[in-house]
């Protein structure tokens, strides 16, 4: 924005004393008044020290160190003098405030979060009962409700048919193109699990169609307790084998994302104003791209413009070589990849892109497989937590 660039040009060249420290925010008009043109960017971390902005923003000094300025003299006054100035008009903040759900989850968790809403990528939920699958899905809706307004999130009961599923009437379909959560889905007849394949692949295909974003959440064992910290799971290995089979690879091959929750002591509150902030920049960076509805739905033939380094493409070749899945993995893992870089507002998708989409790959769902592409000692149960290189 001009109001640093202008505070940093007057400084550079003696006409204000430097100032060491300080940090800017906000936009000049040709008549020198600093205006504020996001209204919806969450307020900085108040630890930042001297702090210049808008008087027009929306939030409030949290001590004497925040100093709001209405025009250039009056930031001008505060490099000078290294203190907030006195009686500049603040105005009444009347903003509605939207009162968020709490909700606590692991920072891997809310990670899922941000770019499953982001680039609608449908997600594979799992987890022992009480965890918070519905919670989750539920958050995927508001904060999608945050780009697309009203749009409708569906949860039909376990027990239903295909045809109440996939048919003309069907919950897909009421869906719109929102969320469907399907809960609960060991229970589900597999007949009907199948039966989602054909509708869920339209997605990404050729011609841009009207399709929900699919959620769907299972416990990861029939008791529920597999991987859980304190409670023992109580089943066989091949019930085990058994259960987990119900979803064929076909199956969770329409799925981009799979996210393990469990209760984790490093959970903490979903910082919404940001996911919500990140999201909205996320999906214009989206629609500049192309017609498709989020990332998810990249058509195969548009996926070399989702702009890969070198790196990201090495990293997820290896991958892709090592796991020895069907092309579909690769083209959904390059998806999510670019969600990724849109989330962190890089034009080029890059290695930490590549990795974090393979983390969330669906295929570590399959907890009993041998073929973890990583070797058993980085199985994919340890990959999701601890195999980042960190936030760049
Ligand atoms: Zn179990």
């Amino acid at each position: 924005m001009d109001l640093p660039i202008a505070l940093g040009v007057l400084m550079a060249s003696g006409q204000v004393p430097y100032r060491d420290g300080l940090r800017v925010l906000g936009t000049l008009d040709l008549k020198s008044a600093v205006s504020w043109v996001d209204p919806d960017r969450p307020a900085p971390p108040a630890s930042l020290g001297l702090f210049i902005y808008p008087a027009q923003a929306p939030w409030r000094a949290p001590d004497g160190s925040w100093a709001p300025v209405s025009n250039l003299a009056q930031a001008l006054e505060v490099v000078r003098s290294g203190r907030p100035v006195q009686g500049v008009s603040l105005p009444e903040v009347r903003r509605a405030k939207f009162v968020w759900p709490k909700l606590l989850l692991s920072p891997q968790a809310i990670t899922a979060l941000g770019l499953a809403a982001a680039g609608r990528h449908p997600t594979f939920l799992y987890g022992p009962p009480g965890v918070g699958k519905t919670e989750f899905a539920r958050a995927v809706h508001t904060l999608r409700e945050a780009v697309e307004p009203n749009v409708p999130f569906v949860e039909p009961p376990a027990s239903l048919s295909p045809i109440q599923l996939v048919g003309a009437n069907g919950a897909f379909w009421a869906a719109g193109s929102g969320v469907l959560f399907l809960d609960e889905l060991g229970e589900m007849p597999t007949r009907t699990l199948e039966c989602l394949r054909k509708p869920m692949e339209a997605l990404w295909g050729r011609e841009p169609t009207l399709s929900p974003m699919v959620l769907g959440a299972t416990n990861p064992c029939p008791c529920g307790f597999l991987g859980h910290a304190e409670v023992k799971c109580g089943c066989t290995q091949s019930r085990i084998a058994r259960y987990q089979e119900r979803f064929s690879a076909p199956f969770l091959d329409r799925f981009q994302l799979a996210v393990a929750l469990r209760y984790s002591e490093d959970s903490i509150e979903v910082p919404w104003e940001e996911l919500v902030f990140k999201i909205r920049h996320a999906v214009e960076q989206q629609r500049s791209r192309g017609p498709w509805h989020g990332n998810a739905a990249i058509p195969l033939e548009s996926l070399q413009g989702a702009d890969l380094t070198r790196d990201a493409l090495e990293t997820l070749q290896n991958w892709h070589k090592k796991s020895g899945l069907g092309l579909r993995a690769l083209h959904h893992a390059i998806r999510v990849a670019r969600t990724s870089a849109d989330w962190n507002h890089r034009s080029r998708v890059t290695s930490h892109d590549a990795w974090l989409a393979v983390s969330f790959h669906p295929s570590q769902f399959r907890t009993t497989s041998t073929s973890d592409p990583w070797g058993p000692e980085h199985s994919w149960s340890k990959a999701m937590g601890l195999r980042s290189p960190g936030p760049r």
